[in-house]
């Protein structure tokens, strides 16, 4: 290894040690006239989850595809793991493996299997070969309990099973950071326990995950902190039983009690 390697190393050691795994910073962003952000501010540390809750239209869906630049902020800026990924010459592919995303629509191939769908990134963007992208794709719809359905295609599954797929496909590419928009909110109740319960487990196995949900059980148990967004501002952040039971704003008690 070359020393100039060796320094780099070091750097991005140390970065690790001192840095919260997501950093967004002063992120404005409009379209058009419509200010969506002024100023948002947020970290979260490796291993925690953070809740982002807000009213329809506050900015939770665009902040998160901000993250992995599906939109791109005006200004301030997004660093991920110590890198500013949010620079015009950062890598977006390498952005979009090591942040995995989860939408409220279930995004399957239609044509491929449950398997196929998850074996297709593996593929081409990992360069994993035919037999490994199956062995690694069946590890992990076994891990979201769909063992039993690697050969069903998505009209075969229920939403639940399709939103389960679409976890496992994200994880299979190993993301540092996995970002849930409102994944439960188009299934019913018992489907989104499956879902929920898959969510847990990713937590209890130290998974840094930012979360859009109004599954304010999830957010009580899971949430090492929740961050209330109105206006195009961080309104109100702190851990759920500050939040919950001691708000310091009215406007959080008010939000909060209009969605549990
Ligand atoms: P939330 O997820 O909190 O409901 P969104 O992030 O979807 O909010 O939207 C925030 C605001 O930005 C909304 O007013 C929405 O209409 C607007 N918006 C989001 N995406 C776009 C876009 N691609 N073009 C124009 N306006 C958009
Ligand atoms: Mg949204």
């Amino acid at each position: 290894m070359t020393a100039q390697r060796t320094d780099e190393r070091d750097n991005e050691r140390r970065r690790a040690e001192h840095e919260p795994l997501l950093r967004i910073e002063n992120v404005w962003k409009s379209f058009g006239t419509e200010q969506v952000f002024r100023g948002i501010d947020l970290e979260v540390d490796r291993g925690d989850v953070e809740v982002l809750v807000g009213p329809s239209g506050s900015g939770k869906s665009t902040l998160l595809r901000c993250v992995n630049r599906l939109t791109e902020i005006d200004e301030g800026a997004i660093y991920l793991d110590g890198e500013r990924v949010t620079d015009a010459d950062a890598n977006v592919n390498e952005l979009r493996q090591q942040v995995g995303m989860v939408f409220q629509d279930i995004n399957l191939f239609a044509h491929l299997t449950a398997r196929e769908n998850v074996t297709l990134g593996l593929r081409r963007v990992r360069g994993f070969g035919k037999s490994e992208a199956r062995d690694r794709a069946d590890r992990e719809l076994a891990n979201v309990g769909l063992s039993d359905q690697v050969d069903s295609y998505p009209a075969q599954l229920s939403g639940g099973q399709k939103q389960r797929v679409g976890i496992a496909r994200a994880l299979a590419m190993d993301p540092k950071l996995m970002l849930f928009d409102e994944p439960t909110s188009a299934l019913d109740p018992e489907l989104s326990n499956s879902v929920l319960e898959v969510m847990e487990r990713l937590v209890e196995a130290g998974m840094t995950m930012l979360v859009v949900t109004h599954e304010m059980r999830f957010a009580r148990s899971a949430a090492d902190s929740i961050t209330f967004l109105e206006g195009g501002q961080v309104v109100e952040r702190g851990p759920p039983e500050r939040l919950f039971e001691r708000p310091e704003r009215e406007r959080t008690r008010e939000f909060l009690e209009s969605i549990y």
